[in-house]
């Protein structure tokens, strides 16, 4: 039955609890089926179709009279004075009721049944079913007498708030699979991930799919990996989810703004920096690159701008010394999918959601790491350079030439020391080399050889030998 069937007449208020007295009577059966009947059955059909149920009992709208309205998928039904005539066999299953929308429950039901009832024009009626639609008469029927499904289950779960909110999550690296992973920990509903298609990875160009897809694949999550996220069959995919929230993180693709427009409470971003400073693709690095003592996560509205919604949350991390890109990743990933789970429960909580604006005139921007970005430029001050080593441990490292060959370098330290930029002014065989930089040196205590594996300089020196005066 289409929605259209139904314009015109207004969804009723689904009475809920399990005290409620009307939803604890017994229903009086109908003596007349006349036009205030089919006007009554009108209302409940519109009000199930409008609530997303599955049946409803007149009771459920505060109509003690033996009426119930049914559809399973197959079409409406309609029943006036239903009676259980045959019941066979019995099954176990999870049922809820739109009277208790909290929770849900086991219970042994019928698995066949046969039910005798009238029709709106006052014709006697047979509906015979088993499955969903056997329970869902035989729970419709008990609510006619007072009935309710807590009353006959085994076991009663409360459902989390959280669960009812429709999530559709997009997202591609570890960076997102840590968010992903917490919204499903705190059983958000998510429906739906979105991620980049497959890539041949490694020596073998094996095609490896994303993180996200993996651990979606654990959880039994469908997959969508549109290689554009403006083919229009994939907007329709999206639309059809109907999604409170669309979450977006590291999704690897810009969004059309008719994906933007689709969930009802917006698409969600977690960005890692405190925007508006560090806008863009490479924000971890970039920060620690700059040398910044404290960096964060902001979670946003998008917008069509690159980085530019209105702010919701925001988190502080400080950067220390000893962070590497690859730890403060880790931990800003932890932190943004905390941040996450915070600002998905606001929409949960109906309080007001924060939109701030963000003051464009202090926009910074993190651009996506080029080549050039790696090459250790030995004339800059050693601080930069030593933040420009630990902004890019261990990917994708930062490089240097060393006899003609282009090697990495791990774990700087800046030193005193005086020399020509670049030059090995010392080795000491158990620590590292030292390298003179525009301003002091640098000591250097890993290294990554062409074509070799990370190690630590000690070990590299036991088969080099590197001299005092060599250039890198
Ligand atoms: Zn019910």
């Amino acid at each position: 039955m289409s929605e259209d069937f139904y314009e015109g007449i207004e969804a009723l208020p689904i009475f809920t609890g399990e005290e409620d007295p009307v939803l604890r009577k017994k229903s009086k059966a109908i003596k007349r089926i006349n036009n205030s009947t089919r006007e009554l059955l009108d209302q409940m059909a519109k009000t199930m179709y409008a609530a997303g149920g599955v049946g409803l009992a007149a009771p459920q709208i505060g109509i003690n009279k033996r009426i119930i309205v049914l559809d399973v998928g197959e079409g409406l039904i309609e029943l006036i004075n239903p009676e259980v005539t045959m019941q066979e066999g019995e099954e176990t299953a999870l049922e809820g009721c739109l009277s208790l929308p909290d929770l849900i429950g086991e219970v042994t039901r019928g698995r066949e049944v046969e039910v005798k009832g009238y029709d709106r024009q006052g014709r006697q009626i047979w509906v015979r079913g088993e499955g969903l639609l056997s329970r869902a008469l035989q729970h419709e029927i008990d609510h006619l007498d007072g009935i309710l499904f807590i009353d006959k289950a085994k076991k009663v779960m409360e459902i989390p708030p959280e669960s009812k909110l429709r999530v559709v999550f997009m997202g591609t690296p570890e960076f997102a699979e840590v968010s992903l992973k917490a919204l499903v920990e705190n059983r958000f509903g998510v429906m739906a991930v979105v991620t980049n298609p497959d890539r041949p990875k490694g020596r073998g160009k094996v095609l490896t799919p994303s993180p996200v897809k993996e651990l979606a694949n654990s959880y039994e999550i469908p997959v969508f990996q549109p290689k554009r996220a403006r083919d229009p069959e994939f907007i329709e995919q999206i639309r059809a989810m109907e999604p409170d929230v669309i979450v977006v993180v590291a999704y690897g693709k810009i969004l059309p703004k008719e994906i933007l427009d689709i969930p009802r409470y917006g698409c969600i971003n977690v960005h890692g920096s405190l925007l508006p400073e560090y806008r863009g693709a490479a924000p971890i690095h970039r920060a620690i690159m700059d040398g910044k003592e404290v960096t964060g996560i902001t979670t946003m509205f998008m917008a069509e701008g690159m980085d530019t919604g209105d702010m919701i949350l925001k988190k502080e991390i400080p950067v220390n010394s000893s962070d590497t890109g690859g730890s403060l990743h880790d931990k800003l990933a932890k932190v943004g999918a905390e941040l996450l789970v915070d600002t998905l429960r606001l929409f949960l909580e109906d309080r007001e959601v924060p939109r701030v604006v963000q003051d464009d005139s202090l926009a910074t921007y993190a651009p996506k790491l080029t080549p050039e970005d790696e090459v250790i430029n030995w004339h800059k001050d050693s601080e930069s350079i030593v933040n420009q080593i630990r902004a890019l441990d261990p990917w994708p490292g930062a490089t240097a030439t060393l006899r003609g060959k282009a090697i990495k370098l791990y774990a700087g330290e800046v030193v005193e020391g005086i020399g020509t930029p670049g030059e090995i002014i010392d080795v000491l065989q158990k620590v590292g080399i030292i390298v003179a930089t525009g301003s002091k040196a640098v000591l250097l205590k890993e290294i990554k050889p062409a074509n070799g594996k990370r190690m630590p300089m000690s070990a590299f020196l036991n088969g080099h030998d590197l001299k005092i005066g060599e250039r890198l």
